[in-house]
This record gives structure tokens, C-alpha cells and sequence, in this order.
């Protein structure tokens, strides 16, 4: 057993490194020496070559960053207590990150210099030559995350926030389908390599309600010609234009890039509530679910996890026929509905990362009978998703039409129970949020886009109190950050009360630990600790080396990473045990922004 490979904390790591970098540096071989000669100030093409740079908890011996490309010249000295097996496991694990190795011999180099940087300007060539982006592209649609290579892998994380507080140093092996295989404080007995990360793991966010289409418009209706008087409803007919206006493959572009943009803040599971179902005439396309489907492809390419939740739409408002401009969203009946449901089935099993939940669209978007009957003839196990009482207005209508408010209503003609996400419940009286909190329905706040829209405040704070239940969404997506959900949720409570604690104890905690656990129940799984021996590992890993959370302690961490900051903190976000989106780079990212760019100009409305 090598005591160095058992003994691996992240600083000693990083120290040694540094040290034998440096040395090395000094002390370079001849053949080092000479290919360095040959490399140094841009000489070979004008690219940059740093040497002996450390690299994610390993020494490459020349390395370019901007095509991703090590050089290493064999024969030296400090690799050979682990030697071959070693080499193998660090070459296909820097490959995870986009870095190529090339190797030579110090006999190649000292004979036939000439021969190795022709290899070499080849290879940057090849690398470089037709993509500006300093990141490779990835292989084929899709991100895997799935576990890279065969065995799984090993990580050493600073700290990883469990429900009751951190484990630190954290170490956590995953297998190669990324599910936890252990967690623990301590090293692992086998020499192994272990990727350390100077980071805190956070559980990946989960969130709970998504309208992909609308990213294609956000920021576009904030613009108010005076004497008018803005609100949602004219901000929902900007809405049905941009539903009107996008086909599949737009739709899909839109969607990846999003996607991956929720990845790069820290969410790894998105609750796709779907209802641009049909073509542009709003006659169904030949395959029922093309729509769902690309949602789903969109959700893979970005290495993000989801739940489609296909959605009922059937009526313009309470007792009215659809509108015209609404002809894409409508399934006639709840047979019909019930058809775009079972073939959405087939569609998530297309992808590991997929799974179903079922939704009427809102009390004014069904006939209240038919919501009664999708309930009850639905499927038994999956999460049930609807939107309710966001508007004043929508509330009065129901009152109009149906002599009871939306809640109410609700409340007295369902089984209201765990497997309902009621979106928005914005305008609750004092029975209906009783009523509400005893029923165990999750409530899924989207506080940046009900800002957005003018639509009021939940009355978090009494909610909370009576032992409510709530997760999070960012719905339109005019905001992609979780903290700053967070943050709003707090101080729009804070706002409104005058006083500071909208929630006991540690509010981050309370609010990390509620959203990551309603937030799994909404995507239809249930877990008792934020990382689980046995679950996929999937996380936001957060810098521990920043001016402030390098020197704050364990009991003000949290709070320091959601009420500080912004996501330029984020190292990165890994889903099924895989780096997808690192140091603000996403494994899919340029294929991504080249498609969208490409919507973008087709679309011509930003
Ligand atoms: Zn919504």
C-alpha cells in the first residue's frame, strides 16, 4: 500500500504539486529541455505552452489551454511510483475535461525533433483549426452522464452539505452510472486516483417548474409605452406570439440552451410543464409527443435531468372556448389528453434521466369536471402539477363562475394531497392556506418570473409557520439563479412584514433543505438526505477558495453561498457522478450556443 495515495487530502495535494512542479521546472531532462526550446514564447504556431502545469490534482508536462492539449515526454521521474496503471487512469481522466494527451519518448524528442512538432502542430490543428472556442466539442448530441469511465470515480470535496450540516473533507465515490457507492471523512484505504476539488458540494437543485419556450423571450417585455396599463395579461398575449412563432427544432434549441444555462447555476432535475403541443395550425403533428420529445432531447443534450409533465389545455378561460392564438396548447377531452399522456410515457424512457408527471394546466384552462375526472382516472403514483390562483383577476373569475375561489374549489373537490404542486398559490385567504398546509400539497414558488409579473406575494411566512411544504421553479426563466430565488423568497417576506426572520434558525439550511426535498418529490422521488449511499450524485460545487467563504466557518457557510455572491462562484455543476458544465464551461456548450444562435437569427424578435 502507497501511503501517498492513502494520504491524499486536497492540500497536501495541491502543495505538493506546486512543489514538484516547480522542481521540475528547475530541473527539466534533456529531453524536456529541448522540446521546451522548441515550444516556449508561442514559437510553434503562436500557441501558448505553459510547462509542468498542474492540472486538476495532476502535472501534465507541456500544456496548451486554449486547444486543451498535453505533451508528455516520458522518462521522468515523478510519476514512477504509481506507473502505468496510474498513467492510464490520469490520461482517461483528464480526457473527461476535453484535454487530450499526446506522449513521446525522450529518444523521439533527442532524434527527431523535427517529426515531433510536426505531430504536435498537427494535433493543435486539428483541435483548434475550425472552432474558435477554446472548448473541444463533444462527440455525437447528448451529454453523457453517465459515469466516464468503466470503474466510476473518486472525488474529495472541501465539505458536502447534508440536511443536518457538512461532512468535511468529504470524500465520495461514485460507479460508473454515477449513483454514490460510499461517502465518508476518510481516505480510502486503496491507492486510487481521487479527482480533490477545493469545493463545496451543495445537493443539485431541483426545479420544480419550467416554460422552456419563453427563455426565447425573456427580456423582451419590459419595455412600457406610457398610459398603459402593463400586467400580466398583456404580458401573456407577448407570450402566445412567441408560442405561435417557433417549430421543433427551434423549440429544441431553445430548450438545450436553457437547459444547460440551469445546469451552470447548480440544477440538475427540470419539471418541463409542456403545453406548445401542436403544430402551428394546431393540428397535432404525425407523431403526437414531437413536441415532448424535444423537450426531452433538448434535456439530454444539456445533461440535465428531467420530468416532462405533459400538460392538459382545453379551454380560453372559465366556461370559454380556447382562443385562436391559443390552438397549440388544446387537447379536446380528457381522452385526448390521456393519449398525449401515454405516449409521453414512451418518450422519458427514451433517456435514463427522464420520468412523467401528469398536470391540468390551471382551473380557468379545463372544464372544472374534466379536472376532476384527469384527476381521479390519472395515473396513481406520478407527481400532479397545476397552477393556481396567480392572478387576482383569475381568482374573481372563479369566484364568478364557479361561486368558489380557486383553492377552495380545488380543496373541496380533490384528494388534495403530497402528489399536488400547486404553482404560484399566490392569492390565498386564511382558511384556503389552512386548509392548504394540512392537505401536505407542495406549493412551487417562482419568485423572479411572479415578480416579473406583477403577480403578488405568498404569504410564506405564516405558511412556513403551520409547517407548509414549498419547492421552487423560475417558470418564464427572466431569472436562472436558485440563490437569488431564495434570496427573494426571504425578502419579499421581509419586505412586507418589516421584520428580518421570515424563517427559524438558519434560513439558508431551512430553505436549501425544504426546496432540494418538495423540489425531488415534484419530479416524483422521494429521498430522506440531500447525497444517499445508493442515489445518482448529483451537485453544485461551489468554490471554497473565494475571499469570503475561504475564511467563514461551517455554521455560516451556507448562509454565506445564498445571501453573497453570485454564480461566478459556481466550479461547476456534476450530474450522475459527471463534471457537465465546469468552470462555467458546459461539455455540450458551443454545439448549444451555435444551434440557438442560429434560432435566434431565424427568429428575429430580440
Ligand atoms: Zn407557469
Amino acid at each position: 500500500m502507497k501511503p501517498e495515495a492513502r494520504e491524499w487530502p486536497r492540500e497536501r495535494i495541491a502543495d505538493t504539486l506546486k512543489a514538484n512542479a516547480r522542481r521540475m521546472r528547475k530541473d527539466p531532462t534533456e529531453a524536456e529541455e529541448k522540446l521546451w526550446q522548441a515550444l516556449r514564447n508561442r514559437k510553434l504556431n503562436g500557441f501558448k505552452f505553459r510547462r509542468q502545469q498542474p492540472f486538476e490534482g495532476f502535472i501534465i508536462d507541456f500544456y496548451c489551454d486554449h486547444a486543451k492539449l498535453g505533451i508528455e515526454v516520458d522518462g521522468k521521474i515523478h510519476l514512477r511510483a504509481h506507473q502505468l496503471q496510474y498513467d492510464q487512469q490520469r490520461e482517461a481522466y483528464i480526457k473527461e475535461f476535453g484535454v487530450e494527451i499526446i506522449r513521446f519518448t525522450n529518444e523521439q524528442v533527442e532524434k527527431d525533433l523535427k517529426a515531433v512538432k510536426k505531430r504536435i502542430s498537427e494535433t493543435l490543428k486539428e483541435r483548434t483549426g475550425n472552432f474558435p472556442s477554446p472548448l473541444p466539442l463533444s462527440q455525437g448530441r447528448g451529454v453523457s452522464t453517465k459515469g466516464g469511465r468503466g470503474e466510476g470515480k473518486y472525488f474529495c470535496f472541501s465539505s458536502l452539505f447534508q440536511k443536518s450540516g457538512w461532512l468535511s473533507p468529504a470524500y465520495v465515490s461514485v460507479d460508473e452510472k454515477g449513483i454514490i457507492r460510499s461517502l465518508s471523512r476518510k481516505a480510502p484505504e486503496k491507492p486510487i486516483a481521487i479527482e480533490a476539488v477545493q469545493g463545496f458540494a451543495l445537493p443539485g437543485f431541483q426545479n420544480a417548474h419550467s416554460h422552456a419556450f419563453q427563455y426565447a423571450m425573456a427580456g423582451l417585455a419590459e419595455n412600457h409605452p406610457s398610459g398603459i396599463d402593463d400586467d400580466f395579461w398583456t404580458w401573456r398575449e407577448e407570450m402566445y406570439k412567441c408560442a405561435l412563432s417557433v417549430n421543433p427544432d427551434q423549440a429544441e434549441a431553445i430548450a438545450a440552451m436553457l437547459y444547460a444555462e440551469m445546469v451552470r447555476h447548480g440544477y440538475t432535475h427540470v419539471a418541463e410543464f409542456h403545453y406548445l403541443h401542436h403544430d402551428k395550425d394546431g393540428k397535432p403533428y404525425s407523431n403526437l409527443v414531437e413536441m415532448g420529445e424535444r423537450m426531452v432531447s433538448a434535456a439530454k443534450t444539456a445533461g440535465i435531468k428531467i420530468t416532462l409533465v405533459p400538460v392538459f389545455y382545453q379551454k380560453g378561460n372559465f366556461g370559454q372556448e380556447p382562443r385562436s392564438r391559443q390552438r397549440r396548447f388544446i387537447s379536446k377531452s380528457v381522452d385526448d389528453y390521456f393519449k398525449l399522456l401515454d405516449a409521453s410515457q414512451s418518450v422519458v424512457k427514451s433517456y435514463h434521466s427522464g420520468s412523467l408527471g401528469f398536470s391540468v394546466h390551471s382551473l380557468r384552462a379545463v372544464d372544472l369536471a374534466d379536472i376532476i375526472k384527469t384527476f381521479v382516472q390519472g395515473p396513481k403514483k406520478l407527481p400532479f402539477h397545476l397552477h393556481v390562483a396567480e392572478q387576482k383577476k383569475e381568482v374573481e373569475d372563479c369566484l364568478a363562475f364557479s361561486g368558489k375561489r380557486p383553492m377552495q374549489w380545488l380543496l373541496d373537490n380533490l384528494d388534495v394531497n403530497e402528489r399536488f404542486h400547486l404553482v404560484h398559490s399566490t392569492h390565498l385567504n386564511d382558511e384556503e392556506l389552512s386548509r392548504l398546509t394540512k392537505s401536505k400539497a407542495n406549493v412551487v414558488l417562482c419568485p423572479s418570473t411572479e415578480g416579473n409579473l406583477g403577480d403578488g406575494i405568498f404569504r410564506m411566512k405564516e405558511y412556513v409557520k403551520m409547517g407548509g411544504h414549498w419547492s421552487i421553479g423560475t417558470d418564464s426563466h427572466i431569472g436562472l439563479n436558485p440563490f437569488e430565488e431564495f434570496r427573494m423568497i426571504d425578502y419579499r417576506q421581509r419586505l412586507v412584514t418589516n421584520k428580518r426572520n421570515t424563517f427559524e434558525g438558519d434560513a439558508a439550511r431551512t430553505m436549501i433543505n425544504e426546496s432540494v426535498t418538495q423540489g425531488r418529490m415534484a419530479m416524483g422521488r422521494e429521498t430522506s438526505d440531500h447525497f444517499e449511499i445508493g442515489q445518482p450524485f448529483d451537485a453544485l460545487i461551489v468554490s471554497a477558495t473565494t475571499h469570503l467563504l475561504a475564511h467563514t466557518s461551517d455554521k455560516n457557510r451556507l448562509a454565506s453561498i445564498l445571501f453573497t455572491g453570485d454564480s461566478s462562484r459556481n466550479m461547476g455543476t456534476i450530474v450522475n457522478g459527471n463534471w457537465v458544465v465546469k468552470n462555467q464551461h458546459h461539455q455540450n456548450g458551443h454545439d448549444i450556443k451555435v444551434t440557438f444562435a442560429k434560432v435566434m437569427k431565424e427568429l428575429k424578435n430580440r
